[in-house]
């Protein structure tokens, strides 16, 4: 027996490289990824025709390949397919684009393995975790006894705020049928899908009618919920956009507030890509009412740069959270009951965790808070800047001037459907792949969006923009669509 296990661990300690192993590898990730940042503002912002295929040529195999191997696979059939999500020319969807000292976090995360989950487990980490929500908290100015948790993004901070209010209100049994949550045509798709996956499908919903900026008509809400409690139905919760992802447009978060409070809804405000806008001027100057919220959504990894896979959820009211999320089994009995610090097991369904706080951290840390509050005065500056230019440009026509980042417009041809133009126009220019832009349907209509929340998207970036889309339109229309 013990010749086989001298066996196993001579092939167990594979899993253990040496210090020289260990410098070759870290050398070969470095100059990867320093020849990948190094090409980083060169490169398509979109690689249409890559669809990572070759890793199937390679699979998963008893035995290891060498690092160089391993590189050229990820070069050739991830980091060069699909959209380039760390251009600064990528303006589709939300853009994202991850800092580089949060790789490093990331690094370190993984190399040290703090479990911060339990602060018995590692103080540290779950102190920085909770420093990162109360700087958040402050940020936003919630008052007295705030909690929250770093997620995965914004859809299961979402899903966390929503079972935190369901659970408030105590909308179970027979209650689901009759209760109705408030929203408009411009929520986000991970509210709706929160809802589902909270049981509360059979919940009753209402698409609040907007006002000509996309925005939530409060008085129309207002109507709304006296319409329900007049039918004999239970009124229970409010969600707002602090930026739909859509256009950009900020609900008013003042007056959904007061209703809420009035009607005794619980008010969520989804500001997953908005929020971090209050860090800056023209961002707190739409956002300062998001402290009116019972719960607030987040996205480090839309407007704070970082990379994916971190979110965040707030609840002003720390206990309602810890109520909805915590949990104890035998297990677990080791866990000492007096805790300094509440822990992010007790605040969310995740037990075991990524040590999120870490690759947040460090970039806050490295960089401080200003050169963050002027990139995101940068992108809405830039937005605005978009808007003005966009409409000197022969055939387009913009949509609302923009609460934040986002900005929609389209071209009117002069003979032919407009939707299909415009559907033709954000394909070619995707198929292009100088600059990446998407589109959505407003009011019915096909328009194009261009979102700028990339820490690596400037002046030159929203320029060349403006040129694709002049150049590609006039091309289209010489094509004779
Ligand atoms: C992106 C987004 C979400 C979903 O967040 P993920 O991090 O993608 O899960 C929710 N709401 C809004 C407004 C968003 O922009």
């Amino acid at each position: 027996m013990i010749n086989e296990i001298r066996t196993l661990e001579s092939n167990a300690r594979m899993l253990e490289p040496g210090v020289a192993q260990r410098d070759q590898l870290i050398n070969q990730v470095i100059a990867y990824s320093q020849a990948y940042l190094e090409g980083v503002n060169e490169s398509p912002a979109n690689y249409p025709s890559v669809d990572g295929r070759g890793l199937y040529e390679s699979p998963i195999a008893e035995e290891g390949i060498e690092i160089e191997e391993a590189l050229a696979l990820l070069g050739e059939n991830v980091d060069k397919s699909g959209i380039t999500t760390t251009s600064g020319r990528f303006l589709g969807f939300i853009p994202g684009g991850g800092v580089f000292p949060a790789a490093l976090g990331d690094y370190l995360a993984a190399i040290a393995n703090r479990y911060s989950g339990h602060f018995f487990a590692s103080p540290g980490a779950v102190r920085m975790e909770n420093m990162l929500i109360s700087w958040m908290a402050d940020a936003v100015g919630y008052a007295n006894k705030p909690a929250g948790n770093l997620t995965s993004g914004g859809s299961i901070a979402n899903l966390i705020a929503i079972v935190t209010a369901r659970d408030t209100h105590g909308i179970t049994g027979d209650e689901v049928s009759r209760s109705v949550i408030y929203f408009t045509e411009h929520a986000h798709h991970s509210v709706e899908k929160a809802i589902h996956v909270a049981g509360l499908s059979s919940c009753l919903t209402r698409k609040v009618r907007v006002d000509d900026r996309y925005r939530m008509d409060a008085r129309a809400l207002r109507e709304a919920i006296e319409a329900d409690r007049s039918a004999g139905l239970n009124p229970w919760l409010v969600v707002a956009s602090a930026g739909t992802t859509n256009t950009g447009s900020v609900d008013p978060l003042g007056p959904v507030a007061a209703i809420a409070r009035q009607y005794d809804l619980w008010f969520h405000a989804d500001g997953a890509y908005g929020g971090f806008f209050i860090l800056c001027p023209e961002g707190q100057a739409v956002l300062s009412q998001m402290k009116e919220a019972d719960s607030l959504v987040m996205d480090p990894h839309k407007t704070l740069f970082l990379p994916y896979g971190t979110g965040a959820v707030l609840v002003k009211d720390g206990a309602k959270l810890y109520a909805s999320q915590n949990w104890a089994a035998a297990y677990m009995q080791d866990v000492p009951d007096e805790i300094a610090e509440v822990s992010p097991a007790d605040l969310s369904p995740e037990l075991t965790k990524h040590f999120r706080g870490l690759r947040l951290w460090l970039p806050l840390k490295l960089f401080g808070l200003a050169p963050f509050r002027a990139a995101l005065s940068e992108k809405i500056q830039l937005a605005r800047y978009f808007h003005e230019k966009i409409q000197l440009v022969e055939g387009f026509k913009v949509g609302p001037y923009p609460d934040l980042s986002v900005v929609t417009y389209r071209y009117l041809p002069e003979r032919g459907s407009a939707d299909a133009f415009n559907e033709l126009l954000t394909k070619k220019i995707q198929e292009d792949g100088r600059v990446f832009i998407s589109s959505t349907r407003v009011g019915g209509q096909f328009v194009l969006r261009l979102a700028i929340s990339s820490f690596r998207t400037h002046l030159s970036d929203i320029d060349e923009a403006l040129n694709v889309l002049d150049w590609t339109s006039k091309w289209l229309v010489g094509e004779g669509y």
